[in-house]
Parts: structure tokens; C-alpha cells; sequence
């Protein structure tokens, strides 16, 4: 297989173009290094040569591209002006390709009135991490004031950011008041669950019983209050899993048995190397090879295979009626960490019963994301039509409706149920999400 064949479904790539972070999270995945240490920031040409490799060569009809870190707005804007306009160069130069989307996951402790006007140029759908109103958030993170000011800021300036809210020892003690803030803020948010790699292995994990706490708290307050930006991607899936009773287990994302990494979603360290997602750069497994020298991809497909390799815990999985709503933890984080697969599956199995119990709940939230769903494809319809290319398209909320939680956005399509008893075939939208990647920042 020549190297370019392997990024055919290429959707999104995580591009981490430094490794170096003003913060220093106490539950980050990653250890930063000093911006001067050499080799901490990505140089232009590798960055010009990923871009080239992948999205000259995916056959998708979307790519969001994902500036990544430790902090990308480390970088000067300049750096991200060439390197953008190179993506959009060889993006119009793809003519499978009809959308390019620019997305950044930053601590946004760095957001100057530069680096706002080049989120403007170009649309960069940015995600930020803000775990609870700042005193609680800054328990584990920092800065947490600024951060909640320029997310303010950002959704002022038409440009709203996704929040990433880690579940943690800290943040489930006041959970009321976690979900509380979130809910009269309107954040758009992910929660995620602490994991124990990196910085994280030293604290305390959450187990199973407090991160279905978490979700459920989440979707009784979706219900009571209306508030569907509470919902992440993974909770709106599960919902819609469990209401229909369908599930396509051939979709390759972050929320299914076989996720999408090395498939649908590249991770790129700052030396160029390519890894199957950002995580698992982190978790330094499966390493491809370097963008800088495609022949060190030979071994790609192999890589692949033995990263997806389940192994006999999985067993478990079938006859369980969980099954319907699992995400199946992250291949990159869970591989070697027991405990993590542990926790996730019973906080899992728990949410089930929950949804079991909350039958009516769950179907009111799957009639409203229902009508919101169909309501956004109206406006997105009315206010754009199908755009011509590029230049100007680089995304934006208009374009990619739906949640846009932790940055990442997802899309939407339109599908007819299978007849009914009625032989009426009622419309279903059914939420189709791109790669649904969270990590952490
Ligand atoms: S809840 Fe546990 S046993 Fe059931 S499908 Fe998920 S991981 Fe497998
Ligand atoms: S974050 Fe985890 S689940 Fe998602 S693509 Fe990476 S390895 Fe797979």
C-alpha cells in the first residue's frame, strides 16, 4: 500500500504543533516542555508536508483540521496565517474535498485581540477546558477566571467556543453547582471523565457510581430546564441509541467498539510523527511513521491492526444490554489501564438502568434535540446556501449546526425511518457526528 492510501478517509487530524503549555494542569495527559527547548514547536515545512500528505490525499468530502497542543497559542499568528493558507491551497486543490473546517484547542488564557481577529478570518471553531465556575475549575486546572472572560468573549464575537468540563474528586462533590453554572451560563459542553494518564495518574480516580452521577445529574437538568447545550455528543448518541433501539456499529468514532483512530482521525506530534489520534500520541502507542518521510509509513496498516487488537475483556461486552449505549472507553487511554475500562463500564451499565427507569425523560430530550435538530437545518438551509468553496469556508456555527461541545462540531443528516406499523415512514434526523473527539487540555 503506497503511504497516501492510508489517509483516504481521513476527516480530522490533530495537528499538536507544540508541545510546550503556559499551564500545568495537575490532571494534563501530557508533560509540557520549555517553548525554547528545540524541537517543542512544529516547523512550517512539516507542517506543510502533514498538510499536503493528508488532505491532499483524503477521499472524505469534509476535514476539520485541528490545531492542538499543549497550548497552541503559543505560536505567532503569522505561523498560523501561512499554515492555514496552505490548507486551504491544497484543500481547493482536492476536488473531493468540499469543506474545510479550522478548529483550535487552546487553555485560552493566551486570546489577544489578534489572535480573535484571526479566529474571525478564518473561522476557527475553537474548544476550551473550564471544569466548573473558577473556583472549583481551578482546583485541578488554572487561570479559570480569564478563561470564563474570553469564553464570554468569543461568544460575543459571534465565535462561540466548546468547553470540555473534566468530571473529577473535586467537581463531583458539587455537582449541583457545576451543572448549575453550565446551564445558566449556555456553555456548550462536553463532560469527560478524569483519566489516570499523564499528570492524572497521582490523583484520586472517579469511579463508575460518581461518573453516572455526573450524566444523569446532566440529563435530569437538560430536561427540566430545556437547556439541550448541556447535552454532549456522547449523551445526545446515547439518547437517540436508546429511544430508537438502533445503532449503526459500523461507524467508526470515539463512541463505538472500534473507534476512528488511524481511520478517520490522525494525530500529528510537533516532529511531524503521525499516531492514530492525538491520545494515543499522548499514550505513545502506535506510532506510524513521520510526514517529513512517507517512507517510514510502510508499516501503517500493521500499526493499525495491532492498535485496535481487543483482547479478552471485551468478551463481556456481548449479551450485555448496555451494549445499545456504550461508548466503549478510548482505545489509546483504556489499553493498558484496567481500572479505567472497570469504571467506565459500570458507570455505563448504571446509566443504563437510569435510562431504563427515565424512559419518559429520555424521550422528551429525543423529541426536543429532534426539533432542534430539524429547526437548525432550516436556518442553516435559509441563511446558507450549499457553498461554492473554500476561501471563505472555512467553517463556522452556521455551517457545522449541532453540538458543538469540546470544539469539536458535528453534522447532521436527514434519513427515513424504516416503515411503521402505520406504514407511515416519520422522519427521523439522525445526529451524525463527525469524529467525536475529547481530550484533555
Ligand atoms: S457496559 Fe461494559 S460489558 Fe457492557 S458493552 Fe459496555 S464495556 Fe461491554
Ligand atoms: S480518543 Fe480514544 S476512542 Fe477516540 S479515536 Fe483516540 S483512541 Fe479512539
Amino acid at each position: 500500500m503506497q503511504p497516501h492510501e492510508n489517509f483516504r478517509q481521513v476527516r480530522m487530524v490533530i495537528a499538536k504543533v507544540t508541545s510546550s503549555c503556559n499551564l500545568r494542569c495537575k490532571y494534563c495527559c501530557t508533560d509540557a516542555v520549555p517553548l525554547t527547548q528545540p524541537g517543542a514547536t512544529m516547523t512550517m515545512a512539516t507542517h506543510k508536508h502533514a498538510a499536503s500528505l493528508l488532505i491532499g490525499n483524503t477521499e472524505s468530502e469534509e476535514v476539520q483540521w485541528i490545531f492542538h497542543g499543549g497550548e497552541p497559542m503559543l505560536l505567532p499568528i503569522a505561523w498560523y496565517e501561512e499554515a492555514i493558507e496552505h490548507c486551504i491551497t491544497v484543500a481547493e486543490a482536492n476536488p473531493r474535498l468540499k469543506r474545510l473546517m479550522i478548529g483550535m484547542q487552546s487553555n485560552l488564557t493566551r486570546l489577544t485581540p489578534e489572535y480573535l481577529a484571526l479566529i474571525k478570518k478564518y473561522r476557527i471553531q475553537v474548544g476550551s477546558s473550564l471544569d466548573g465556575p473558577p473556583h472549583l475549575s481551578d482546583a485541578y486546572r488554572q487561570g479559570g477566571k480569564r478563561v470564563e472572560e474570553n469564553i464570554e468573549l468569543l461568544a460575543r464575537e459571534g465565535a462561540p467556543a466548546g468547553v470540555i468540563a473534566l468530571v473529577n474528586k473535586n467537581t463531583i462533590r458539587h455537582l449541583d453547582e457545576v451543572v448549575d453554572y453550565f446551564d445558566k451560563n449556555g456553555f456548550g459542553v462536553t463532560f469527560n471523565a478524569t483519566c489516570p494518564t499523564g499528570r492524572g495518574t497521582s490523583l484520586e480516580d472517579l469511579t463508575g457510581e460518581e461518573l453516572c452521577a455526573a450524566k444523569s445529574a446532566v440529563l435530569a437538568r437538560a430536561d427540566k430546564s430545556g437547556n439541550l447545550r448541556l447535552l454532549s455528543p456522547d449523551l445526545t448518541k446515547q439518547i437517540f441509541y436508546f429511544h430508537t433501539g438502533e445503532r449503526d456499529q459500523t461507524e467508526r468514532t470515539c463512541h463505538n467498539y472500534n473507534c476512528g483512530a488511524g481511520v478517520s482521525l490522525i494525530g500529528m506530534d510537533p516532529n511531524g510523527d503521525l499516531w492514530p489520534c492525538g491520545r494515543s500520541s499522548d499514550a505513545g502507542m502506535g506510532r506510524f511513521g513521520n510526514v517529513n518521510d512517507p517512507d517510514t509509513l510502510a508499516d501503517y496498516p500493521a500499526t493499525l491492526r495491532k492498535f485496535h487488537e481487543k483482547d479478552l475483556w471485551y468478551a463481556r461486552c456481548f449479551g450485555c444490554q448496555a451494549r445499545l449505549i456504550c461508548m466503549f472507553g478510548c482505545t489509546a487511554f483504556d489499553k493498558e489501564s484496567i481500572p479505567t475500562r472497570e469504571m467506565d463500564c459500570r458507570a455505563t451499565k448504571r446509566l443504563y438502568q437510569y435510562f431504563c427507569g427515565h424512559r419518559d425523560l429520555i424521550a422528551r430530550l429525543f423529541e426536543r434535540l429532534q426539533i432542534d435538530i430539524q429547526k437548525m437545518k432550516q436556518e442553516v438551509a435559509i441563511k446558507k446556501p450549499p457553498p461554492p468553496f473554500l476561501r471563505l469556508h472555512t467553517g463556522c456555527a452556521s455551517c457545522a449546526p449541532s453540538v458543538a461541545a469540546g470544539g469539536i462540531p458535528a453534522t447532521i443528516e436527514l434519513s427515513a425511518k424504516a416503515g411503521t406499523a402505520t406504514g407511515a415512514a416519520p422522519v427521523v434526523f439522525r445526529p451524525r457526528f463527525t469524529v467525536a473527539h475529547a481530550e484533555v487540555t
